[in-house]
């Protein structure tokens, strides 16, 4: 690696996207100024989303965090005396302390997620200065958890088909992913796909880029997905086109699969996902007939009370039709699971502490839970952005008696009502190992430049605070250097030595396996089942049921917050300074008199949003969207769509229900008008809901 002037590196992409792109960083004078796609990794093959193109905005901007602070004003005001590193340390060592002897070392809740989804910036020394307090533990649920326990389940997360390999495919359902936002390099191949005759069908209540291309697109209702999928099954079982033999030699459950399925006609199914059962029975009649024909399944399905019934029912087509076996067939999930990591340089085990789902965050801060949440340490993660019930989240970062330690890159919605705020290394100023979960691929990040202003990465931090803490042991990783070279370790054999070489590192069976010819289940006996009992145990009404819409007369538009092209999650967000809009649908705006660029208000009993409204059928009648991952400065009143969005779980898995929130929208002003305060609600504070 070389920090000289004016030329380029490489390096590599860990965020949270299935792509992990290879980069190459233009320096100049020690800056980087202008970041573009490498060629490591095939898949990249030269270029990258527009959001990490303009990544230096982030690491050079305004709200980059350069030094540790305590908080001056009241929480939110986001005003900070700036410390040492020695002070900042210091004092997060003592409310930890303090903490543990007063209510118990539960009272630490250490909150991250996928800020960075590197290797070393999460579950290295964080992990271990925790487990070794016997600080609460987080189940890190907002994303793919429903996705995971239905693939779990049903197939041992088997290793996915790869991006490259769709252009073998003759049909491609696409089925609650947009990639042309999020993953966007699955697209040229779904293209190319196209070019060669094949197929292609979308399911999305919106009308992404690729179902304008698409031959079908059903634009079902959010939450809906799993009665379309049953009817799929349903036309498989009861017209003789299931795969027999496929189910009796490598699957288990069929029986119990069709049972369920039996009740969804299409019809019924057409009637609840609000599309014609014609276009049901259309889908169904091409993935009959395709091969090879494969099913990318995203996260958007998962995001709602029905979304592990989903995820289960769509992953389950690929058996009943039999469609493993020839390459360019099977499914699509995440690929993290392929390599088989265990993450055993984390060098402490997981005590039996409490577990707590990070959906419920306000409720932990703000419900009587024992023993009480009295230091909050979040990192790679912004939670007042991102977790459902923002003004739950909000009304408990704003107690007293609550220590909250935010250790992040950038003054985000989160940090601004910290006690204290510590500077994080962007991945361009530190090591990491960047793991794709699309494309399989595993590399190595590296420093291109020397870190902004006094931040420090992860590895550094955890590991001196568990010094202060007085929890180090003799000979173990206490910097990334040292913490890179366990985890190369601790890869897969002859894995690590690949990554640190920059050679291609590949599992054993390759970076582009064939379901049921080069990858197996990795279920105990090695076949699909197609109804694993602890799904039919867990999910409220059993598995390959379906919950009816939580619409309501007050509150009957569907709310669906996707990722876009702006931001991954929340990171990114803040280069965007425009007001969101709420996406409506033409029919429905009309009937609220609400007409382009108006101000508007999206409310329910958990909240208020004010933002301005666009008209478009992109979105189907009867939904609303506004994006994932906006900040307080985005919208008029400081709520984003997660103060609409319940804090309620998934039917598997525990995980979020971005997409269960329902609304009510209404004019507030013309698109010209000015808009009184008044006019703009000012924030809810509602009463915390009991713990689950
Ligand atoms: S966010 Fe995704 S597409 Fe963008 S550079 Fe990173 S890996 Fe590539």
């Amino acid at each position: 690696m070389s920090k000289s002037a004016g030329h380029e590196v490489s390096t590599a992409c860990p965020l949270d996207c299935p792509d992990s792109c290879s980069l190459s960083v233009s320096l100049s004078d020690g800056r980087v100024v202008a970041l573009d796609g490498g060629h490591a990794n095939p898949v990249t093959a030269g270029y990258i989303c527009g959001k990490v193109r303009r990544f230096g905005e982030r690491m050079y901007g305004p709200d980059r965090l350069l030094r540790p602070g305590f908080r001056l004003g009241p929480p939110g005001s986001g005003e900070f005396r700036w410390v040492s590193w020695e002070e900042a340390l210091a004092r997060v060592a003592e409310a930890m302390r303090e903490a543990r002897g007063r209510w118990g070392a539960e009272s630490v809740l250490p909150y991250c997620y996928g800020g960075s989804n590197g290797l070393l910036t999460q579950d290295t020394t964080d992990a271990r200065v925790f487990r070794r307090f016997g600080a609460s533990r987080l189940a890190r649920t907002l994303c793919a958890s429903t996705t995971g326990a239905a693939n779990q389940a049903l197939y041992g997360k088997m290793p996915s088909v790869t991006y490259a390999d769709y252009t073998h495919a003759r049909l491609i359902v696409i089925w609650g992913a947009n990639p042309s936002a999020s993953g966007i390099h699955l697209v040229p191949f779904v293209r190319e796909a196209q070019r060669s005759g094949a197929r292609l069908v979308v399911v999305d209540p919106r009308a992404t880029p690729l179902a304008r291309l698409a031959d079908l697109h059903l634009a079902v209702r959010p939450g809906t997905d799993v009665a379309v999928a049953l009817a799929l099954h349903r036309h498989l079982f009861e017209n003789g086109l299931a795969d027999d033999a496929f189910l009796a030699a490598r699957a288990t459950g069929a029986g119990r699969l069709r049972e369920r399925a039996r009740e969804w006609t299409f019809e019924r199914a057409g009637s609840v996902a609000g599309v014609e059962p014609g276009a049901i029975a259309a889908l169904a009649g091409m993935y009959a007939a395709a091969s090879p024909a494969v099913i990318r399944c995203g996260w958007g399905l998962e995001r709602n009370r029905n979304g592990g019934n989903a995820a289960a029912a769509i992953l389950a087509l690929p058996a009943v039709a039999g469609k493993f076996g020839v390459r360019g067939g099977g499914y699509t999930l995440s690929n993290s699971g392929s390599w088989g990591i265990t993450k055993s340089w984390i060098g402490a085990d997981e005590p039996p502490t409490r577990l707590v789902n990070m959906n419920h965050l306000g409720r932990m801060l703000t419900g009587p839970v024992d023993p009480p949440v009295k230091v909050l340490f979040v990192y790679n993660c912004n939670p007042l952005a991102t977790v459902p019930h923002q003004n739950l989240v909000r009304k408990g970062l704003e107690r007293d008696d609550l220590t909250t330690i935010v250790f992040d890159q950038v003054m985000t919605d989160t940090a601004r009502y910290a006690d204290i705020v510590l500077p994080a290394t962007t991945f361009l100023e530190q090591y990491d190992f960047a793991r794709a979960y699309g494309p399989i691929s595993l590399q190595m990040v590296r420093p291109v430049v020397d870190a902004v202003g006094e931040a420090r990465p992860n590895v550094d931090v955890f590991a001196e605070l568990e010094e202060r803490l007085g929890l180090g042991q003799p000979d173990e990783p206490r910097d990334e250097l040292e913490m890179m070279l366990r985890v190369i370790d601790g890869l897969p054999e002859g894995v690590g030595e690949a990554v640190r070489d920059d050679a291609p590192a590949a599992p054993p069976f390759g970076t582009a396996p064939v379901q049921f010819v080069d990858v197996f289940p990795r279920t105990p006996d090695g076949k699909v089942h197609l109804f694993p009992e602890e799904l039919d145990r867990q999910a409220p009404l059993g598995l390959y049921t379906y919950q009816p819409d939580p619409a309501t007369d007050r509150h009957p538009l569907a709310l669906i917050s996707p990722s876009n092209e702006k931001a991954i999650s929340s990171s990114l967000y803040e280069l965007t300074r425009k007001t969101a809009v709420l996406t409506i649908h033409p029919d429905d705006a009309h009937a609220r008199e609400i007409t382009e660029g108006d101000t508007i208000r999206v409310f329910n009993d958990l909240g208020t949003v004010t933002c301005h409204a666009s008209l478009s059928p992109v979105v189907r009648p009867g939904t609303v969207v506004l994006p994932k991952g906006l900040w307080t400065r985005h919208t008029l009143n400081g709520s984003t769509a997660n103060a609409l969005t319940p804090d309620t779980l998934t039917d598997l898995g525990a995980g979020a229900c971005f997409n269960d929130a329902r609304v009510q929208v209404e004019r507030v002003a013309g698109a010209s008008d000015r808009v009184s305060a008044a006019a703009v609600n000012p924030v809810e504070t509602p009463a915390p809901g009991p713990i689950h």
